[in-house]
């Protein structure tokens, strides 16, 4: 697992600047929540971090090295998404093989790989259905599964669950915060869903107009929010 450093990250798009100067730490195996209106930079920031989004100014540093200019394979990165393509052909075994069979990789391994995700996200009964006969909440793992198989250093979460009804989600929550445990890696999530963000969060980072409101435990957050903006977002009422 790595932990990141962000410093005076900014990205511009065309002459309209989005993220305004960001500096930021997060620790190897740390479980970060970033929460923020609709439009503030979130995705931005995780898909810069991934590198499917180029750095304007400043450093973004991966476990000890600089990224700014490293291929998204090369980052150790893996990111799931709110909408989650699944190959509607394939089988869930196929599915969570494919990045690995792509990359080359034996057909023993794969299996080893893959039959190792099915374990830790209860998959194991539906490896043989196709995406149609999964529900909401199957399909999302399978999504999981296909990015644990690659062995991330740092795992994006962006909105993951924001798609799956009030039950799943809360399903779905529980198994993340197991899947932090189990695989003791470094987890960046994005959600609007306050309960999420002080149920999974080590650290929230709350943001607002490309810039940083505060940095906080949710603890600290909650009683002590520096503002009206963050008591809105998740602190107590000030
Ligand atoms: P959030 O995820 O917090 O809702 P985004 O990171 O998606 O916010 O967007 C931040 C801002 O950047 C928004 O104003 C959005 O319109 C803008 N933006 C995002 N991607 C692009 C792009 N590819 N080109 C131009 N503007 C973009
Ligand atoms: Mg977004």
């Amino acid at each position: 697992m790595s932990g990141l450093k962000l410093r005076g990250v900014r990205k511009s798009f065309g002459s309209v600047e989005v993220i305004r100067g960001i500096d930021l730490d997060i620790e190897p195996n740390e479980f970060v929540v970033f929460v923020g209106p609709s439009g503030c930079g979130k995705s931005t920031l995780l898909r810069m971090i991934a590198g499917l989004e180029g750095i304007t100014e400043g450093e973004l540093d991966i476990g000890g090295t600089r990224m700014n200019d490293v291929d998204p394979s090369k980052r150790g990165i893996a990111m799931v998404f709110q909408t989650y393509a699944l190959y509607p052909h394939m089988s869930v075994r196929q599915n969570m093989g494919f990045a690995l069979k792509f990359a080359g990789v034996a057909k023993d391994e794969i299996d080893r790989q893959v039959d190792e995700a099915a374990r830790i996200l209860e998959l194991a009964p539906l490896m043989h259905r196709r995406p149609g006969e999964l529900s909401g909440g199957q399909r999302q793992r399978v999504a999981i599964g296909r990015a644990i198989v690659r062995h991330p250093e740092v795992f994006l979460f962006d909105e993951p669950l924001s798609n799956l009804d009030a039950e799943l989600r809360v399903h779905m929550r529980i198994e993340i915060a197991r899947l932090h445990k189990e695989l003791a890696t470094t987890i960046i999530y994005v959600t609007h869903d306050q309960v999420e963000a002080m149920t999974l969060a080590d650290k929230i980072v709350v943001m607002r107009d490309g810039s940083v409101a505060q940095v906080g435990s949710p603890l600290t957050l909650y009683d002590d929010p520096d503002n009206l903006f963050v008591a809105g977002f998740i602190g107590s009422p000030k």
